[in-house]
Order: structure tokens, then C-alpha cells, then sequence
């Protein structure tokens, strides 16, 4: 099986699920990556040292900011000249439109957010939650090549090797783009929870430490906020010294405490970290449905009939303001920070 990886970045910032595409690749037969923007010899060199056997260059100007018309038509002409049998991209904002507008131009379909994926004979069989994770459909794609997009985290990289380099092979640009980027500004959704190998969440519990005073004259929603900024201070701390990023549940960001970017849920993100650390979180369903595929979830919570523990490998029945900060102390400890 001839398999081609979409290397998705952003100012020369790579997705990681990138990697991870080549690591599946690998497990069905060659892979080789491709390659799109301007000055990308450091990404076609990474592309290499994690596994590509090959890898497709198109570098110009015109491609230096991501635009859908000129980067589908570039990559359909690819595909259409070399015909692989596959093409996976990470899931992004930027691969959805890509791979779908590719599929159009291909006349094929996309299979998306995949978590598994093997081969049936020739055919190939994608897993991919769906209903909020509650149900893993089996899906498979008649059309060819099989375009799919990875979910983040769902498959393992291969370890990079620096000794494995090779010439890319140059790719013609079809740059005919009717549209022109102006700029870019950074915007609260810039939290990416997707990628992070360690999430630490704060919920409703966060703004409960009655022992704090907050400054005189204040009032009671203002308190409230303050205290909530605090427990949120200690939630950032665990996760700066852990590598990790920071979340929260609905009522959280209802309450104002943190803007909806951070929220995890039905109605906030899907995450699927290898460390999830509940501080002050029930465990309604909602929230659950988006971090319980976390490889090793820790629950925080006074209430020790709270649902979340049901779901946690390791629960602690106690007061967050006295736990979080324990916990800091003792991995900064641990990992020398
Ligand atoms: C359609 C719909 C969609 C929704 N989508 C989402 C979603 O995407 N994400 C989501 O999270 N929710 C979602 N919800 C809301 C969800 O039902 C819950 O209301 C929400 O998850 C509760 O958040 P919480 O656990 O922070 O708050 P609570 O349920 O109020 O729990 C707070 C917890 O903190 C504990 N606590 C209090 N003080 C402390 C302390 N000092 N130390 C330790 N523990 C303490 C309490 O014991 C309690 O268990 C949705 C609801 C609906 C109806």
C-alpha cells in the first residue's frame, strides 16, 4: 500500500499528529510525506528524520500562507500523477477544508477523525467515534485514493532518527489562488488541548475557598471571580510544571472563569491526553464525554461520591486549594523544574 502524509504547519510550526499519520503509514507499506509552503527545508528535513521515505516538495511564495485553491489543486495534481493508495492528513482546521476540496477534485471521499484504521483485504477500514464518543463506527471508503484525516494522539509516532535524510523530490505549484492572506492576529481559541500529553481542569470547585479574602468592597460576583482566579492560578501552575495545558469544565466557563476555549465536553473539546487531572470537577456526562479516553485520568474533588471517580484511575477526596499546590511542589520536586 503506497500511502501519502499532508505535513500540516503553521509558520513553520508543525502538527504533531503529522508524525503520528507517518507512524500509520508505516504500518501499511512505504510512506511519503508532502510538503507545501516557502521556506520549508527544516519541516522536509523533520519529515525525513520521522520516517518518510520519500518526500514531495512544492516551494514557492505563493504557497507561504496556507490558501485552499492553490493548496488543493496542488496536491490533486500530485495525487492524480503518482496515484498512492492513501492519503492521510492530521486533522486540522486547515486539513478538513483541504482534504475535502482534494476529494472533490478526486472524485473519492474523506473519512475523518479516524482512531483506527486497518486493512480488509484491499479495502480499508476506518474507526471513528462518533455521538460524542459514544459509539465507534467502522466506515470504509469506495472511492480512490482514500483520503483520511487522523485524530490527534489516536496513533503512535515513530522514534525520529537524524541519520535518515534523503533528496525531496520537487513538486509543480498550481498557485492560480484568488484570495491573498493580510495578516494574522492571535485569537483566544489559540489554547490547542488537542495536542497536549497532559490537560489539568478546573471546574466549579475552583472558586470555592471561602478561606479567601478577597479585597475589601468587592462584590459577591466579583469575589466569586477573584477566588476563581486564584484556584485557576494554582490549575495553571500544575500544568506549566507538568508540560501540560490547561482546561476546564462548561460551568467554569459559564461562570466566567475562563474563556470557552479551554473548555473539554460535548460541547467544548474532545481530548484524548495521556495525563487528564480533574480539579474541582462533578463528572457530569457532558464533561465526560470528552476526556474519558485520557489514558490515565486523576480526579481532585471533596465529595467523594462525586461521578468523576468512577471514571479516574486515581482519585483524591480533598480540597483542591490544599492538594494542587501539594502536587506542584512534589512533581517540581520530582522533575528537578
Ligand atoms: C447540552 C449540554 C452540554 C454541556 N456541555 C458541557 C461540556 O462541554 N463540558 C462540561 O464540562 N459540561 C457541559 N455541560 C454541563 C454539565 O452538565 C455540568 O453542569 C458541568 O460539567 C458541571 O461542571 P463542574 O463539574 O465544574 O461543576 P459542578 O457540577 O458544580 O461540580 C463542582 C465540583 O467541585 C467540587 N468542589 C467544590 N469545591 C471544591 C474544592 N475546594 N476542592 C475540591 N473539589 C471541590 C464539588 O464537590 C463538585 O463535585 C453541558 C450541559 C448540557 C445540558
Amino acid at each position: 500500500m503506497k500511502t501519502f502524509v499532508y505535513i500540516d504547519h503553521f509558520k513553520g510550526e508543525i502538527q504533531p499528529a503529522s508524525w503520528e499519520a507517518i507512524g500509520l503509514g508505516k504500518s501499511l507499506g512505504p510512506v511519503s510525506a508532502v510538503v507545501f509552503g516557502s521556506g520549508v527545508d527544516a519541516i522536509t528535513k523533520a519529515a525525513f528524520e520521522n520516517g518518510a521515505d520519500e518526500v514531495f516538495v512544492a516551494e514557492d511564495t505563493a504557497l507561504a500562507d496556507y490558501r485552499a485553491e492553490a493548496y488543493a489543486s496542488t496536491l490533486s495534481a500530485l495525487v492524480s500523477a503518482q496515484s498512492p493508495d492513501l492519503v492521510l492528513f492530521p486533522t486540522t482546521a486547515r486539513t478538513r477544508e483541504l482534504a475535502a476540496m482534494t476529494a472533490v477534485d478526486l472524485n473519492t471521499g474523506v473519512l475523518t477523525d479516524i482512531s483506527g484504521l486497518e486493512a480488509n483485504g484491499d479495502q480499508l477500514v476506518a474507526t471513528r467515534p462518533i455521538y460524542e464518543g459514544k459509539v465507534l463506527e467502522k466506515t470504509v471508503c469506495f472511492g480512490k485514493p482514500v483520503l483520511a484525516t487522523i485524530r490527534g494522539r489516536a496513533f503512535p509516532k515513530l522514534e525520529p532518527d537524524a541519520s535518515h535524510t534523503g533528496t525531496p523530490t520537487k513538486v509543480e505549484v498550481k498557485a492560480e489562488a484568488l484570495t491573498k492572506v493580510e495578516g494574522y492576529s492571535a485569537s483566544e481559541s489559540a489554547v490547542n488541548l488537542g495536542d497536549a500529553g497532559v490537560i489539568v481542569s478546573g471546574g466549579r470547585g475552583v472558586s470555592n475557598n471561602p478561606s479567601l479574602q478577597p479585597p475589601t468592597g468587592m462584590e459577591e460576583k466579583q469575589a466569586e471571580l477573584w477566588r476563581a482566579q486564584q484556584g485557576f492560578a494554582l490549575v495553571t501552575d500544575l500544568a506549566n510544571v507538568l508540560g501540560g495545558a490547561v482546561g476546564a469544565s462548561r460551568a467554569a466557563v459559564d461562570a466566567g472563569y475562563i474563556p470557552y476555549s479551554h473548555q473539554v465536553g460535548q460541547t467544548g473539546k474532545v481530548v484524548t491526553p495521556d495525563l487528564y487531572i480533574a480539579c474541582g470537577i462533578s463528572g457530569a456526562i457532558q464533561h465526560l464525554v470528552g476526556m474519558r479516553n485520557a489514558k490515565l485520568i486523576v480526579a481532585i474533588n471533596k465529595d467523594s461520591d462525586a461521578p468523576i471517580f468512577k471514571q479516574a484511575r486515581y482519585g483524591v477526596v480533598g480540597d483542591l486549594f490544599q492538594i494542587v499546590p501539594a502536587l506542584t511542589e512534589a512533581f517540581r520536586k520530582k522533575l528537578g523544574k
